[in-house]
């Protein structure tokens, strides 16, 4: 495998939030380490609540980590202050969830798009800028001449292209796209991931693909990481997650995706994961995950496990993997 680009070494994101009277801690995402290689997209999954979005905001320094390291370029960015972050924002970039509140409703399209040129390419003329922003409004199937309408004028869709063109503009080695089509429409879902991919193959940009629709997973990523009550539970290639996951948690995920069986409409309830998410406030002793486990031992309840190697290097974090039916 490729020299890795983005190297995340057991990070963690703690809120403080208030509880009654006093102030608790909520640990959103515990120890994670992985690393990201040029090209790829690594696809985060897990339910609601998982540390899947903290994570994103995290690497990208938008939040603060409690623990860990952020490895870009040989520099660790968890130690820098916002301006000494400032030059790496350009390789690192962003794409949000919702594309319409994402988006300045005062700013023009073109606004927009070319606001991180401004910032980052300050020797640009205004010429250059234009011809910039106009190929990039092309390559994301915009026409140029939108550039001088705002974000209301457009749909979920064109906002998501804008947005997509806004974090593509600087050429970036990485961008963190934290559930980029959820909020669309089926149909449109695939236009942004197609564009998406096209993106990836002709800039070979790095991309970390949050989502919790497996389906769009399976189509976007060459690898997948799971977590779970903010913690990594199994991490590896895309195509043998999705033909052989080994965690309890990515088996009972995959069986959750709900198909359309015509002779018996209702067989997905037979699949959905049983028990609620705990609180992360209060998350359970031994593995986070035992609560809600049809495997669970009293081992489980006592000791965490740790993230252990399978022989094809993904990394399962089961002490019950290895002998599961
Ligand atoms: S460690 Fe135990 S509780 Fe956790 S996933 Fe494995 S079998 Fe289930």
């Amino acid at each position: 495998m490729s020299k890795a680009l983005l190297k995340v070494e057991n990070l963690s994101v703690h809120y403080k939030v208030s509880g009654g009277h006093r102030k608790q801690v909520l640990k959103a995402v515990t120890d994670a380490t992985f690393e990201l290689h040029p090209g790829e997209t690594l696809g985060v999954v897990g339910e609601t609540g998982c540390g899947k979005s903290s994570l994103g905001k995290a690497i990208l320094q938008l939040i603060p980590a409690a623990n860990g390291r952020i490895i870009w370029q040989g520099q660790d960015l968890c130690t820098l202050s916002p301006a000494q972050m400032k030059p790496y924002r350009k390789d690192l970039q962003l794409v949000f969830q919702d594309p319409i509140s994402s988006l300045n409703p005062r700013m023009t399209v073109g606004e927009i798009i070319g606001e991180p040129l401004r910032v980052h390419s300050p020797q640009l003329s205004s010429t250059q800028r234009s011809a910039a922003m106009a190929e990039m409004m092309e390559r994301v199937g915009l026409l140029p001449e939108m550039a001088r309408r705002y974000p209301n004028e457009f749909s979920g869709g064109q906002c998501q292209r804008i947005s997509i063109a806004r974090a593509m503009i600087l050429n970036p080695s990485v961008i963190i796209c934290d559930e980029p089509v959820s909020a669309l429409d089926v149909s449109i879902q695939a236009q942004i991931c197609n564009l998406l991919r096209a993106l990836q193959r002709e800039t070979g940009v790095s991309m970390v693909f949050i989502s919790h629709d497996l389906s769009i997973i399976r189509y976007m990523c060459h690898r997948v990481l799971v977590m779970y009550l903010g913690r990594m539970m199994e991490i590896g290639a895309g195509k043998t997650f999705f033909s052989q996951p080994r965690h309890p948690y990515s088996r009972a995920l995959i069986k959750a995706v709900p198909t359309v069986d015509f002779d018996n409409p209702s067989a997905y309830l037979d699949n959905v994961i049983e028990g609620e998410i705990p609180s992360p406030l209060n998350p359970p002793s031994g593995c986070v995950f035992r609560t809600r486990c049809a495997h669970a031992t009293p081992q489980c309840v006592q000791t965490r496990p740790e993230l252990e190697p399978a022989d094809d290097g993904t990394l399962i974090a089961c002490h019950r993997w290895r002998t599961l039916p």
